[in-house]
């Protein structure tokens, strides 16, 4: 497995064509636990992320990372913003100067990422946060040096289907309390369209 400068931009690309196709999903989930607005956030930050690299040539993928977290944090809003635009920073700092990602350059990435996204959020896994969907992403990575992308695809599932049967403690949610069970978790869900990307990457699509 390598993942190269085009290929990462066109995860970023499905990642955005995903979130545009789901957008008003995303709006129903945040608008039964939240209020309503992560699809609209999301759609907009990752529009401007495929027309930022539009207009750039990057000479590796930590800048092309950089590029997305800086995006992301500008124009994302709300909790996510700076959630998502934290992941991608550090996969921009651990992946410095890579011209391709190899599969220990990838765990590493999403090591560095998860623990960003816990610092800044304080959310644990269980929390029903998309801290869920990405830990589960890297526990699945680090333990799995020939990524089977059948198999991510249904840790990705499992780990969004999960959040349904947790109680919000962190965020917006967290004032719902116990009528926030039975409900899937916006962000983790945003999570999932990025993953799911992913997955169509390494199968090389
Ligand atoms: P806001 O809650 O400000 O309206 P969004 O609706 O865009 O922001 O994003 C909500 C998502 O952000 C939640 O579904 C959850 O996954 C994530 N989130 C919120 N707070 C936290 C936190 N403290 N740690 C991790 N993730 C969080
Ligand atoms: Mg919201």
């Amino acid at each position: 497995m390598n993942l190269d400068v085009e290929q990462i931009k066109k995860w970023m690309i499905y990642t955005n064509e995903q979130i545009q196709q789901n957008k008003q999903y995303l709006t129903e989930l945040d608008q039964a636990i939240g209020d309503g607005d992560h699809g609209v956030n999301m759609a907009r930050g990752f529009h401007e992320v495929t027309l930022k690299m539009n207009e750039t040539n990057y000479d590796d993928v930590s800048e092309l990372m950089k590029d997305v977290a800086m995006t992301i944090m500008s124009k994302v809003g709300g909790a996510a913003g700076p959630l998502y635009g934290t992941a991608f920073l550090r996969l921009s700092k651990a992946w410095k100067e890579e011209q391709s990602i190899d599969h220990p350059t990838l765990a590493n990435g999403f090591r560095e990422a998860v623990e960003g996204i816990q610092q800044r959020g304080r959310a644990r896994p269980g929390e029903k946060t998309l801290v869920d969907v990405w830990a589960a992403v890297f526990e699945y990575i680090e333990n799995n040096p020939q990524i089977k992308t059948e198999a991510l695809r249904g840790v990705l599932r499992d780990a969004v289907e999960r959040t349904k049967e947790m109680i919000g403690t962190k965020g917006r949610a967290a004032y719902f309390k116990e009528n926030s069970l039975g409900h899937i978790d916006p962000g983790a869900m945003s999570s999932y369209y990025v993953f799911q990307s992913l997955c169509d990457i390494l199968e090389g699509n």
